[in-house]
Formats: structure tokens, C-alpha cells, sequence
């Protein structure tokens, strides 16, 4: 095989996937659980995507950056607020890029504070505020002047504030994704809010996955009390097309010049299509994405088990931590028609279509039920 495979993809050709359904190519059907790793929020091909992106391709495909797409404004406005300036990229780690050439513009060589556990990409830049030593630590030496604090421990989070005066921001993901569903605790987002206001720190929130109604609010750090000044997004916001931003509010909208960044790609027309389709239904969705997580979340309680450690998450974003790893465990929903993401090796990950009927998440909790 001439592809370099670096994924531990599944076995089976998908012929066609819809709503939370993805068909084989032999006639299996499987219910997909984490949507595409948190992409697809209104499921797969969902008909109101496929119409106008559709729409949109037979008309044009791209045009690169020399032209303005009538829909990027419309967009920008969906994800950020009056004031902010958002610049679109192709995926969650070029949005990270861009937020560490903002804060590096702005703080020249002050330095940067991020945790373990976070994930915010594996581009050399984003892999130098990486906490997955494993998948960062070959690549060393990655760009100075970042401080790594332990995530959720508040007496960490001090000493490096104090050790390191010159910390100038934060790179933050407060439900971490990759990390295993793992929210921030209340007392270390009090003291990070502390010590960021006192120090006048530059916050940048990672919402590439947790972002865009995951978790019910447009951003999750909404839950936190946050005040953020750079947010990065992507996942969601394509409506399953490459699609990143980066939205800077207050100071950080001066920091940026002609010239300072660029994409050959970004924002793409079908993309920007897809978003405009995807982001004004799930504005009206929060209360109902509130509601089904909440069930979703209750259900997952209910599953009697002695291997669950702990059922957690926010909104659409849940996860069960196993007391330990679940050998073929991936296999084993696969024979049962469940299609299952397991991060940090024992975390079940849910990311589902953020438009999950309560039916099938009761059909789901049923399957899990069989193979926990
Ligand atoms: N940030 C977070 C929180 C993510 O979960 C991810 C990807 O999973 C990224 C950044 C990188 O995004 P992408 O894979 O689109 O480059």
C-alpha cells in the first residue's frame, strides 16, 4: 500500500453515511458516535447541507484569497460578536497558528503558559503548547518560551505563574476533547481567572472542539465565566467541509496587518456554505442540545457496570472513563453496529450529531449496555 498509514482506521469501505448512520459497503450499518470526530453537528449528509453546498459547488468551487466570498461576513458574524474580528483558516491547528502569531505579535518575547493533557494540534508551532508528551516530546526542540502547568491543579498553576513573571498569555481548553472529556475544576478556573486578570495575561481559548454548541452554548467556555480574547474554532464549523477560525476581540483585533497571515485555500466557498446552513439552525438549538445531553448523560448513569469509572462531559460532549482498558473494545461495538471512539485508552468518547434524536440515543445506551 502506497498510503502511509498512520490511523488505526476501520476495516470496512463506507458506501454512504446519514444522520448518525454511516452504511458499508457490504450493507452493514453502523451508528456513528462521534460524528466524524465532532464535525458532522447535524449528522451525516444532512439534506439541507448537501442542497445548498451542492448549490453553491455548481456554481463555483474556490477562488482563493484575491477574492471575498459573500458569505464570509455572514459567517464571521455567526461565531463571534459585535467588535470581535474573526480571520478564517483551514482546520483546528492552522487556527492555533494563527492564535500564537497573534499572541507572539503582541507579547514579542514574553511567554506563553499552556497544560497537560490539552490538545491543540500537532503542527510544530501547536505542538509547542501540546500537553501529550508522547506525541510532542520527539519533536523537540519546538518554539521557547512556553511553560507547561499541570491541568487542574491549582497549586502547579502558582508556581509556574510565580516562577515565570514574564508569562505574557494562556492557551486554554476547558473541556478538554482529546484529553479525555476532562472539564476544568471550578477552583482552578477561579485562580487561572485570577491570576490571568491580575497579570493582564492575554487568554486564548481552544474551542475546536468543545466550540460551536458541543456543549449547548455557542462557546464552552460560556460555562466557565471566561473572558476571552482570542477563540479558536473549527470542527463544527465547516458543516463537515475544512474550515478554521480564529476570532480576536478588544485589543487583539489591532494586532494583525495585510500581509501578517494567508491561506491559498481559506475560508473555502463550499465551507463557508456549509457553515452559514450549519450555524443558524444549531443558534436556536441550545436549549434542545442542553436537554438531550442531559439525557444522554443520565442514560449513560444508568448503565450498570463494575468496569465505569466515572460518566462526564457537557452538553453533546460526553464521555465514560473505564477503571481500566477494555481489550478490543472498539471491535466489540463494532460487531454490535456501534461505531466507538475511545481516547487516552480508556475514555469512550461521545461526539454525536448534535441534532441525536432522545430514540436513538436510547438505541445507543441499549448496545452500550451489551458491550460494557
Ligand atoms: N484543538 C483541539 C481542542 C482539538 O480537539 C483538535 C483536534 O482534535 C485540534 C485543536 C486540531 O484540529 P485539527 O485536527 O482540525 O487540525
Amino acid at each position: 500500500m502506497r498510503y502511509l498509514k498512520l490511523y488505526n482506521s476501520y476495516d470496512f469501505t463506507i458506501d454512504r453515511a446519514e444522520g448518525v448512520y454511516i452504511y458499508d459497503s457490504e450493507g452493514n450499518k453502523y451508528f456513528d458516535t462521534f460524528a466524524g470526530i465532532g464535525v458532522l453537528a447535524l449528522g451525516h449528509s444532512h439534506p439541507e447541507v448537501v442542497e445548498a453546498v451542492s448549490e453553491k459547488l455548481h456554481r463555483y468551487a474556490h477562488t482563493s484569497n484575491y477574492f471575498l466570498d459573500p458569505e464570509t461576513e455572514r459567517v464571521a458574524e455567526l461565531i463571534s460578536d459585535e467588535g470581535d474580528k474573526v480571520f478564517f483558516v483551514n482546520s483546528g491547528t492552522e487556527a492555533t497558528e494563527l492564535a500564537l502569531k497573534v499572541i507572539k505579535k503582541k507579547i514579542g518575547s514574553g511567554k506563553i503558559l499552556f497544560f497537560s493533557n490539552s490538545f491543540h494540534g500537532r503542527s510544530l508551532g501547536a505542538l509547542s503548547v501540546n500537553g501529550f508528551p508522547g506525541i510532542r516530546d520527539q519533536f523537540k526542540p519546538l518554539l521557547p518560551g512556553m511553560v507547561e502547568a499541570e491541568f487542574n491543579s491549582v497549586e502547579d498553576l502558582r508556581q509556574k505563574a510565580s516562577e515565570n513573571p514574564d508569562i505574557a498569555a494562556v492557551m486554554f481548553e476547558p473541556l478538554q476533547g482529546s484529553g479525555g472529556v476532562q472539564p476544568a475544576d471550578g477552583e482552578f478556573v477561579e485562580e487561572l481567572k485570577r491570576i490571568t486578570a491580575a497579570n493582564n495575561w492575554i487568554m486564548a481559548v481552544d474551542e475546536v472542539q468543545a466550540g460551536l454548541y458541543r456543549t449547548a452554548k455557542r462557546y464552552s467556555y460560556q460555562h466557565f465565566g471566561i473572558e476571552a480574547d482570542i477563540i479558536t474554532a473549527a470542527k463544527t464549523l465547516g458543516g463537515g467541509l475544512p474550515l478554521g477560525g480564529v476570532i480576536m476581540k478588544g485589543e487583539m483585533t489591532k494586532v494583525l496587518e495585510p500581509g501578517d497571515h494567508g491561506s491559498t485555500f481559506a475560508p473555502n466557498p463550499l465551507a463557508l456554505r456549509g457553515a452559514k446552513v450549519v450555524l443558524e439552525k444549531l443558534q436556536t438549538m441550545e436549549d434542545s442540545i442542553a436537554e438531550r445531553g442531559e439525557y444522554f448523560l443520565n442514560k449513560l448513569k444508568e448503565i450498570e457496570s463494575d468496569k465505569i469509572k466515572e460518566v462526564r462531559g457537557i452538553g453533546l460532549m460526553l464521555g465514560i472513563e473505564l477503571k481500566e482498558e477494555i481489550p478490543s473494545l472498539r471491535d466489540k461495538a463494532q460487531a454490535e453496529g456501534v461505531l466507538l471512539n475511545v481516547v487516552k485508552s480508556k475514555v469512550i468518547r461521545f461526539l454525536p450529531a448534535l441534532n441525536i434524536t432522545k430514540s436513538e440515543i436510547d438505541l445507543l445506551v441499549g448496545k452500550l449496555k451489551k458491550i460494557i
